[in-house]
């Protein structure tokens, strides 16, 4: 666990075992939900209610932890937020969320151009088929 305990070191919260599970459950998955975590942990943690673990996840999220993907027509979920910027691309079929790194200064430049916008961040998320459901659907 200590490659996850380093995460809360800048942050005051301690390290609890609850909170450096879920957190390595989130490391592990790469993007996950919140009923993904609570199932994953239950068996280790049979006492820990969803509740608790939404607790955890709101205070790691609040401390710039963890981020949250808002993803349209499913539950958030969850990232470590150390990571480069990057982009999320959704598959519709089997809900996989894959990271992208993709250069948005043409977006930045055509914003700039017609709206005389000034874009600080932006999180793009596009939604699709990946590579291994387009493989099924084709044999
Ligand atoms: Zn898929
Ligand atoms: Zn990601």
């Amino acid at each position: 666990m200590e490659h996850v305990k380093g995460l809360l070191k800048d942050t005051p919260l301690k390290a609890t075992p609850q909170r450096l599970a879920i957190l390595n459950e989130i490391y592990t998955a790469g993007h996950i939900d919140l009923e993904g975590i609570y199932n994953n942990l239950s068996s280790s943690f049979p006492s820990m209610s969803l509740a608790t673990v939404y607790k955890n996840i709101h205070t790691l999220k609040k401390y710039g932890v963890i981020k949250e993907l808002t993803i349209s027509g499913a539950k958030s979920k969850y990232e470590i937020a150390y990571q480069k910027p990057h982009h999320h691309l959704i598959c519709k079929m089997c809900g996989e969320v894959i990271d992208i790194e993709i250069d948005t200064s043409f977006l930045k430049k055509q914003l700039k151009d017609l709206e005389n916008f000034e874009i600080s961040n932006c999180d793009i998320y596009c939604y699709g088929i990946c590579s291994k459901c387009r493989n099924k659907s084709d044999s």
